[in-house]
């Protein structure tokens, strides 16, 4: 089920969206427009960029406004009418429910659960549900289009009068209004076979089919295209892949997965067929269990038919929020973000992150207990949770990727190994910082982070040395902290021992966030008390320029492109 987000613009909306927020999902929130609506769950500031950024993001949204307001936010955006998410306007006082997108996803679906719960016919304007009660290019969830392209012309076949046979089993078609008879020229065949449609047919193919296996062979997704070809089943019938807890780890039974686009789950059975027998009872087949050498197959009579075995592949998505203000955060961390059960992290990222919903659990700690957070992430998601473990900037910058890496290369633990691990990149400090004052880093460039908490001083102060003497600009990170508040001092002194006193420096706090603050001083001038843990350190090479800026008389900062070749 999609997730969805009802917005409002006044305190007059809000008893109608309560009344519609009760119909939906837990953890359905509404959005208030700051300074207008008081004891809205969450607020916000413009009413555009957050209708754009939730429609982004692939949120269904209920907007309580004129649509024509709703249609001018989004209309920017609609490109792709298949991937649209919901979109639908209702009056403030709940007397007209508009659908205006999402047609393929649901959106007469929502139309019709909010019109119910305000007593209020909606306004369906697609043909074909206003006739039939369905869409034939959007089946619900377990059943999906063999030739999606063909349902349209299908639909508008029986808009012109035609008449269809139902064959095989489909409660949305059959309960719907589209007129099946005994004896009609067309066909709807709901199958899990793997047969072209042949002329006047629409095939829908059921997620019935359970593939179990088991691990040893390189070629098992070669194996299971061959088995289910035998049997005579489709691909797209598949739903899910079984595979034995132990196995969870095996590179063939994730290949087998992603080969068949569908998702896995690990029970603790002893063969392929145990597995398939949970996942399928004798009950529920719609025909005899065959199994094909490690492979196993089963079909089941309906999608709801498979009984929920095993434990799903977990996800871990260790995500970089970026600097601080979610316009500088990618579009595919906010979506992990919101599709994660659990987030971890440090307390002041996950406040960061904005507001979870009631149903995500959140797992705040201190900062120094990476190792910790990583394993803790690993146990949730080796269960079949969906976390997300939260960094500031990039991930991998100092952050809790690596943590993450280090707990994985530590672990045999199958299940540890079998989760679904990505890690999404964010805009680090230093590039936020660089884009403030213009191209510091334009060229060659190091990090280095002052801290010693894990790496001695001696290091460090070794490291900058040889950034210094090899010319490179540099981004300092960890730049002091109460426990060691004279480590900038030191590594300042190394740097004029061989960079000169002119040498430009930037001094980045709060980067992206609302007390963020620039200076641009020089190696000579810079005086450790400038600078705290919320700031970051760009020194420029001997080739970075400084000149005046016109817009707020601050100054641009550059390294340029050549470098010593006597260019400029
Ligand atoms: N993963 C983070 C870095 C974490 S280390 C990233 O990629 O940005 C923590 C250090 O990063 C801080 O001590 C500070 O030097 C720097 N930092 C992180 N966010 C910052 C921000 N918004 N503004 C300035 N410096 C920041």
């Amino acid at each position: 089920m999609i997730a969805a987000a009802i917005i409002i613009l006044g305190q007059g909306s809000l008893e109608t969206a309560r009344r519609i927020q009760v119909a939906l999902e837990p953890g359905t929130l509404i959005h208030g427009l700051a300074g207008r609506v008081e004891g809205a769950d969450v607020t916000y500031e413009s009413f555009g960029e957050t209708l754009r950024g939730l429609h982004r993001d692939d949120v269904a949204v209920i907007a309580l406004c004129a649509s024509g307001i709703v249609i001018r936010a989004l209309a920017p955006l609609l490109q792709n009418k298949r991937n649209e998410p919901p979109v639908l306007a209702v009056a403030e006082d709940g007397g007209a429910v508009v659908p205006l997108l999402g047609g393929l996803r649901g959106v007469n679906g929502l139309a019709q659960r909010v019109g119910d719960a305000l007593g209020t016919a909606p306004a369906i304007t697609t043909t074909g549900e206003v006739r039939f009660g369905l869409t034939l290019e959007a089946p619900p969830a377990g059943y999906v289009a063999r030739d999606p392209g063909a349902s349209k012309a299908f639909m508008s076949d029986l808009l012109g009068g035609a008449t269809a046979r139902l064959e095989g089993h489909a409660p949305w078609i059959a309960g719907s209004r589209v007129p099946l008879t005994e004896d009609g020229d067309r066909v709807i065949r709901v199958t899990p076979e793997d047969r072209d449609a042949g002329p006047g047919a629409l095939v829908f193919h059921p997620a019935t089919v359970v593939v179990a296996v088991e691990a040893g062979d390189r070629a098992l997704p070669d194996r299971v295209t061959r088995a289910l070809a035998e049997a005579g089943l489709a691909r797209q019938s598949v739903a899910l892949v079984l595979a034995r807890a132990r196995d969870a780890a095996r590179t063939e039974v994730h290949q087998t997965a992603a080969a068949l686009g569908c998702s896995m789950c690990f029970v603790d059975a002893p063969s392929a067929e145990a597995m398939a027998g949970l996942a399928v009872p004798e009950s529920a087949r719609a025909r005899p269990l065959a199994t094909h050498g490690p492979v196993a197959l089963a079909v089941a009579t309906a999608p709801d038919a498979i009984q929920p075995v095993g434990r799903p592949r977990g996800r871990l998505a260790v995500v970089g929020l970026g600097p601080g203000s979610p316009s500088l955060r990618a579009p595919v961390v906010r979506e992990e973000l919101r599709r994660a059960t659990h987030w971890i992290g440090y307390e002041t990222y996950i406040r960061m992150a904005g507001t979870p919903r009631p149903d995500q659990v959140v797992l705040g700690s201190d900062n120094r207990v990476e190792m910790d957070r990583a394993r803790q992430a690993f146990a949730l998601a080796a269960e079949g949770a969906r976390v997300a473990v939260i960094s500031s900037g990039d991930p991998g910058v100092f952050a809790m990727a690596t943590a993450v890496m280090e707990a994985l290369h530590q672990s045999d633990e199958p299940a540890w190994h079998g989760v679904d691990l990505v890690i999404l990149p964010g805009i680090s400090a230093a590039q936020g910082a660089a884009a403030l004052v213009g191209a510091p880093l334009g060229h060659d460039f190091c990090v280095i982070s002052l801290s010693d908490n894990l790496k001695p001083l001696d290091v460090i102060l070794d490291r900058v040395e040889h950034a210094a003497r090899a010319d490179l600009a540099m981004a300092l990170y960890n730049p002091v902290s109460k426990a060691r508040p004279w480590q900038l001092g030191r590594a300042l002194e190394r740097l004029l021992d061989v960079r000169a006193p002119e040498t430009p420096v930037v001094l980045a706090r709060d980067v992206g966030r609302p007390a963020q603050a620039v200076t641009v001083t020089t190696l000579g001038a810079v005086r450790p008390g400038q600078v705290d843990m919320r700031t970051v350190v760009l020194v420029g090479s001997s080739a970075t320029r400084t000149f005046g800026r016109a817009a707020d008389g601050g100054t641009w900062v550059y390294s340029p492109r050549w470098y010593g070749t006597g260019e400029g």
